[in-house]
């Protein structure tokens, strides 16, 4: 094993990605469950979906190192899931989801930069049967963090008018026209 060299660090952050997505998939469906929406629901199970793809996707880039892609834990990941978990006691609906889209996006948006990272790493190693493995992963993330940024407008906007109800911000009432989902 050479400490210096770029191609240990590609192996290492795919072993930390492996883990990370693994982490994922064991939140995915606490986060689900905790989800009043059905469609930041549904958004969270299409991503476990996903997620599952990911984690095939790179044990395949792994192999094509021949490595194993297991053996570390990602430490960032685990941090941001407590945070969800945080979100999930602390707040109840609907602040709780716009709080859970909140988490989530943080979670997508820390694996869209290690994503960014390999790949950059992978073009400079020649490995080019990955990167499109690893762009693919990428192209999903931010797929999903486009998502709960569409599902955020209204979900926000939901939060917000229920503090409304309770007579602190008629006006904001008002303004958005919008009702609570029965
Ligand atoms: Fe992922
Ligand atoms: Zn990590
Ligand atoms: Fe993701």
């Amino acid at each position: 094993m050479d400490k210096r060299s770029l191609s240990e660090l590609y192996v290492a952050e795919l072993k930390d990605i492996y883990n990370a997505e693994q982490q994922l998939m064991k939140a995915l469906p606490k986060l689900a469950k905790a989800a009043a929406s059905d469609e930041l629901r549904q958004a969270f199970e299409d991503h476990l979906k996903e997620t599952k793809g990911q984690v095939v996707r790179l044990e395949a880039v792994c192999q094509m190192m021949d490595q194993s892609p297991k053996g570390k834990k990602c430490l960032g990941m685990e941090g941001l899931v407590k945070e969800a978990a945080e979100v999930i006691d602390e707040f109840e609906y609907p602040a709780r989801d716009a709080g859970l889209i909140s988490a989530a996006q943080r979670v997508e948006h820390y694996e869209m930069a290690a994503y960014g990272s390999v790949i950059a790493y992978a073009e400079l190693l020649g490995q080019s049967e990955a990167i499109p493995l690893l762009q693919a992963s990428l192209a999903e993330e931010k797929q999903a963090d486009r998502k709960l940024t569409e599902l955020s407008n209204g979900i926000n906007a939901e939060a917000n008018v229920e503090r409304a109800n309770d007579g602190q911000s008629q006006q904001v009432t008002r303004k958005l026209g919008t009702k609570r989902a029965a």
